[in-house]
């Protein structure tokens, strides 16, 4: 079934091909606004509650009003997938911007906020799951509130750019050494049997999958260690992973072209991903994780 046809703008369900963006826009002129991805497996949403949640968080950042509660919006969003009859893999954007008015840096007032959401489908990246990916590091030029998921993803997007331009699938960001996270997307370094990652304060994106790698960790009796590790901690890594709601938990097998350990994903990311895919509830047929 064509999933995209139907998407939510403001309370309206209409076809995309209708849906006019306004000259004026705040999120077009000022990235003024939030977003989120939900991932979406067989028609039904991963991590929802966790979404809205972090949507409702960006928005209060930025002091932008939302249209809706958080009950109105997760009821709008199963409507969105009901009326798309979405039974694939897939994922929803959403945002919500400070509204169509005239431009001035000034927050407007009187205006109410814009609320778009869209559904696709997206299968899983099964090959990249079983193989893993390739890296490269890049400084991380973006600002202090990484935390907020705001539109204003230049600098991501030129990272995202240089790792593509170099053959790889991501670019790993670091300030003076110290690795942050990825242009979209945690990252994770395990060593001697424990997991490494940036702790959750503002300089990163608190991802929704990231919060479940730590529940994972706990019930597998990984050590969940949230400080950050180096750009030479990389060089003597056992095992390197990166997660979000598009690519789950994927092993990362290089970096700026050097193998990490021999190459190939290791045995705690697979774990991680076998214990991702009973969370998600994928199906024996779907999976890309055998279980030993
Ligand atoms: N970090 C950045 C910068 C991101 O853009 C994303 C996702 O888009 C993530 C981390 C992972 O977040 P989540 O697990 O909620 O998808």
């Amino acid at each position: 079934m064509a999933a995209y046809s139907i998407v939510l703008s403001q309370k309206d369900f209409v076809h995309r091909d209708s849906l006019a963006y306004p000259f004026e826009e705040r999120g077009l002129q000022f990235g003024d606004g939030v977003y989120e991805v939900i991932r979406i497996y067989q028609g039904s949403y991963y991590l929802l509650k966790e979404h809205v949640d972090r949507l409702f968080r960006s928005a209060e950042a930025i002091k932008l009003s939302l249209p809706f509660t958080k009950e109105e919006v997760t009821q709008l969003l199963v409507e969105l997938l009901e009326k798309n009859d979405m039974e694939n893999d897939g994922k929803v954007y959403l945002q919500a911007t400070r509204g169509s008015v005239k431009r001035d840096h000034h927050f407007p007032e009187g205006i109410e906020a814009n609320f778009y959401a869209y559904a696709e489908d997206l299968p899983r990246n099964k090959v990249a799951l079983q193989e893993g990916v390739k890296t490269l590091t890049t400084r991380d030029v973006r600002w202090e509130n990484c935390y907020i998921k705001s539109l204003n993803l230049l600098p991501n997007v030129m990272a995202k750019q240089e790792a593509k331009e170099q053959g790889c699938f991501e670019a790993i960001l670091h300030i003076d050494g110290l690795v942050t996270e990825c242009s979209s997307s945690n990252i994770y370094l395990i060593k001697d049997g424990k997991i490494y990652t940036f702790p959750a304060t503002k300089r990163i994106l608190h991802g929704c999958v990231r919060m479940r790698v730590e529940e994972f960790a706990h019930k597998l009796n990984i050590p969940f260690v949230e400080e950050a590790f180096t750009l030479e901690d990389i060089e003597t890594a056992d095992e390197l992973f990166l997660t979000s709601s598009t690519t789950e938990i994927m092993p990362i097998v290089e970096v700026d072209g050097k193998q990490v350990s021999d190459g190939s994903p290791g045995p705690l990311t697979k774990q991680l991903h076998a214990a991702y895919e009973d969370d998600a509830k994928i199906t024996a047929e779907d999976r890309v994780t055998q279980m030993a």
